[in-house]
């Protein structure tokens, strides 16, 4: 197997083995990781097929991870996706109507960013040993609702390690900043901030890049990373369930093995959607990328015109995981189609910082060709709801209904049979208003955690355990902070 090692997108940090990429979160220069070629996959689909999740993930991750040893990995994996996921399968795919629901929330704390955050704080200890690293480890995560609780979550008391957490504090649902506040650990710090996610990353980011700070924490034993999917270590253990979702589909007899599929990924800060052009770099027959947006269609701009433009009001959604002007990952998608030049990469990433905009040409644009863009408004996401609800009683939460929307419109305006996977991204009951409300207004009377037990009656899907939790749960986390405190909060923590 080739060695796989990380360069910066902006070009000024190379040659970085895996290990170092996951532990320093971002490159020194402010560009992302990204492997030095994508590996194909060796092992065949047939073979696959015959694997659990977790054995599969080592399939998938192996490539990546040229510097974590077999037993390194395997722990590693072993872990992360056990009986904290209830149910065995990790990501089950549920077929209604026409579509292959993902059903990527069956972790800890609902949404798909368990898949992810479970592995990685066990990647980040593995990784720290291996770089002989005696400094504590900082985490720092701005957060759309979803990524907070699942790394609280994950780093939550694990030894060498704290976590500190920035979510927009009316930029949330209810039930997202009650899982937040209420989290345990005495590694943990949660902190709610005047402004958007977008703020929220930019002030992260920004403290990321603040060599002074850098250097004075550094006398206190301590170093920053990040668990948001800037982190190579985010993104690669997300590859493994589109594998594991073509398996399942061959498995059932569903698809021949070979033969091409659709993703529908509700996206947001590009994550996920570009852990499936990955998979599909290793090999994975797929055909079309379905980005679904929400009101804020920055990315279905971009895909329908090369322009991207987040000179644009930011929409406060009713799924606000996807409330997001400034897609990071896009930055490593750009990299890509620009044929690995860190230089055009860098200089658009200026352009966009300096000037709210850039734009792609036309070659660019051409690799984008398997990427399609649509979105949907809240009353659309809304009826989406209801009329999935009505025609086959699967009750789906607002970012999934995003895409299904998205498929919908896809549906109407191409003629494709292409088998479809829409990517399933929060349990229901993580957005219980809006989720109920699509259903019957006259829920709005309920308070949230009453709505809880109405989605049960509705649903006939038990109420979570991460949820019964969170019911009782004290308050623990209280503090808020203007956007331009964020390093002073930070401060404040560890010096
Ligand atoms: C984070 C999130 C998204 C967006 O995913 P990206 O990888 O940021 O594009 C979509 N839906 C839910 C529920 C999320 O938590």
């Amino acid at each position: 197997m080739a060695q796989i090692l990380y360069n910066s997108t902006r070009g000024q940090e190379n040659n970085v083995e895996a290990s170092l990429a996951i532990v320093k979160g971002l490159a020194c220069d402010g560009g992302l990781f990204v492997p030095n070629t994508l590996p194909k996959m060796t092992t065949s689909i047939q073979t696959l097929c015959l694997m659990n999740y977790q054995d599969l993930a080592y399939e998938v991750m192996k490539h990546f991870l040229s510097d974590f040893t077999e037993q390194e990995l395997r722990t590693c994996i072993a872990s992360a996706y056990d009986d904290k996921f209830d149910t065995k399968e990790i990501a089950p795919l549920v077929k209604k109507g026409d579509a292959y629901y993902l059903e990527l929330f069956h972790g800890n704390t609902l949404a798909f960013k368990d898949m992810a955050l479970s592995i990685l704080p066990y990647l980040m200890k593995t990784a720290t040993k291996k770089q002989k690293i005696d400094n504590d480890i900082v985490i720092l995560a701005a957060t759309s609702g979803d990524t907070g609780k699942a790394a609280l979550s994950g780093f939550a008391n694990v030894e060498g390690t704290k976590i500190i957490v920035f979510y927009p504090k009316d930029g949330v649902s209810p039930i997202q900043k009650h899982q937040m506040v209420t989290q345990k650990g005495d590694n943990t710090y949660v902190i709610g901030i005047e402004g958007n996610f977008d703020d929220a990353q930019n002030g992260v980011k920004e403290i990321f890049n603040d060599e002074e700070l850098g250097i004075e924490i550094k006398a206190k034993g301590y170093q920053f990373s990040s668990a948001n999917s800037i982190n190579i270590g985010r993104l690669i253990p997300q590859i493994v369930y589109y594998y594991y979702a073509y398996a399942t589909l061959v498995n059932n007899g569903e698809i021949k093995n070979g033969e091409r599929i659709n993703v529908v990924v509700p996206t947001g800060n590009f994550g996920n959607i570009l852990a499936a052009y990955y998979a599909k770099e290793m090999g994975l027959p797929i055909d079309h990328f379905i980005c679904a947006s929400n009101d804020n269609k920055v990315l279905f701009d971009f895909i329908n015109s090369g322009v991207y433009d987040r000179k644009r009001e930011f929409i406060l959604t009713s799924s606000p995981s996807m409330d997001i002007l400034i897609s990071s990952n896009l930055e490593r998608l750009i990299y890509q189609i620009a044929g690995g030049d860190s230089e055009v990469t860098a200089n658009l990433m200026k352009m966009l910082s300096k000037n709210g905009e850039y734009t792609i040409t036309d070659t660019m644009k051409n690799g984008l060709k398997d990427f399609v863009g649509y979105y949907a408004s809240d009353k659309e996401t809304s009826e989406t709801i209801k009329d999935v609800f009505d025609k086959t009683g699967y009750l789906l939460d607002t970012h999934t209904a995003v895409g299904h929307a998205a498929y919908n419109k896809y549906k109407n305006t191409i003629t494709d049979h292409t088998k479809t996977i829409v990517v399933a991204t929060a349990s229901p009951y993580k957005f219980t208003r809006s989720v109920m409300l699509s259903i019957d207004k006259a829920y709005d009377k309920y308070s949230d955690f009453e709505l809880i037990d109405k989605m049960e009656e509705l649903s006939h899907i038990k109420v979570p355990e991460a949820i019964e939790e969170i019911r009782s749960s004290e308050i623990l986390h209280k503090s808020e902070c203007a956007r331009e405190q964020m390093k002073k909060e930070v401060r404040k923590i560890l010096i």
